[in-house]
């Protein structure tokens, strides 16, 4: 018998752990004709809410459901990477609690494997339901990354896929601190089918994500994924120091030519002002990688866990 485990972050999920499992359990049937045990990880995040007692209800039903609790909220991608920690199986999918991942396709995906894929990933085609501000930033960052990336990024990708033991252990073999999963995915590589479905939206409870937290999200995917900020740095450095440079020479052969007494400090106040601004950002860009810099070198875990069942 081959075991398939299915790592669930929660994060003040209760009212979506009864439903997760009955869904995804509906796969029983079809997983037991191909020989494939299941199990589920529920990895909690340091909710705040009735999600602990929720899957011990479960665990005590059921001993192919396990728990893993952190000691406090370490963010989804902690809790992806403790799941691929304790994940025993020989395939791994990863499934958020509140049902926006479908575990209706998982046959499907399962049969990519059987073809010889080594990953199944899903990405959503549209995305109805979100508010449109969001919407627009997050397709600007995703053209964004794409350009200044070599990592393939896809727009829309989720966090739910299949994959074999093989791309596990190359995802495990990436203990870096600061994760941005839709990257460190691309990054291992291996051969990856993409399967696409229309969102679907939130069962019950609401996101976790503000627009804020996207934001600082989107931060931490591009300083983790790309150096291009900083060339921009350098490239800005360049470009001020020659049009200085042109205009030094503009005001000498003015005064050579017409005498012009120097005047208009209002010019001078606008140019002083855009390149301070200029330069401040160009100094926050280095102290952004600075500083993603410092956590990594501190090598402080990634999760710490207050039980496990
Ligand atoms: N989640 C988590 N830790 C967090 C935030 C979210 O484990 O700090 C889990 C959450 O419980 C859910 C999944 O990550 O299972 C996706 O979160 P959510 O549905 O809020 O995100 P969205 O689907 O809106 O992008
Ligand atoms: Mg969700």
């Amino acid at each position: 018998m081959k075991l398939l485990s299915a790592i669930v972050p929660c994060y003040n999920e209760e009212e979506n752990i009864a439903d997760f499992y009955q869904e995804f359990m509906k796969n029983e049937a079809f997983f037991h004709e191909k020989e494939i045990e299941l199990e589920i990880l529920f990895i909690n995040d340091g909710s705040k809410d009735g999600t602990v007692a929720e899957v011990k209800k479960l665990v005590e039903k059921d001993k192919r459901v396990h728990l893993v609790s952190f000691s406090r909220n370490f963010g989804k991608e902690a809790a992806i990477y403790a799941g691929l920690e304790k994940a025993k199986g020989d395939y791994v999918v990863f499934m958020d609690a509140d049902l926006q991942d479908p575990p209706s396709i998982l046959p499907e995906m399962y049969g990519y494997l059987e073809q010889g894929y080594d990953s199944v990933a899903t990405r959503r085609v549209d995305r109805k339901g979100e508010p449109p501000v969001r919407s627009f930033f997050a397709r600007m960052f995703y053209k964004i990354m794409r350009k200044i990336s070599r990592t393939e990024i896809m727009d829309g990708a989720r966090d739910y896929r299949l994959m074999s033991r093989p791309v596990v252990d190359a995802i495990l073999s990436m203990p870096e601190y600061n994760r941005f999963s839709k990257g460190i995915f691309g990054w291992v590589g291996f051969e990856t089918k993409w399967l696409e479905f229309d969102n679907i939206e939130r069962k019950k409870g609401e996101t976790k994500w503000s627009f804020w937290k996207l934001f600082i999200y989107s931060i931490d995917g591009i300083t983790a994924f790309s150096t291009a900020p900083l060339a921009f740095a350098a490239f800005m450095g360049v470009f001020f120091c020659l049009a200085a440079f042109v205009f030094i020479i503009f005001i000498i052969v003015r005064k050579l030519l017409f005498g012009d007494p120097t005047s208009g400090w209002p010019s001078l106040v606008c140019i002083i002002s855009l390149i301070s601004g200029v330069q401040l950002f160009c100094l926050g860009i280095v102290g952004q990688y600075l500083a993603k810099t410092y956590m990594e070198v501190k090598r402080r875990p990634i999760y710490l866990i207050k039980e496990e069942l």
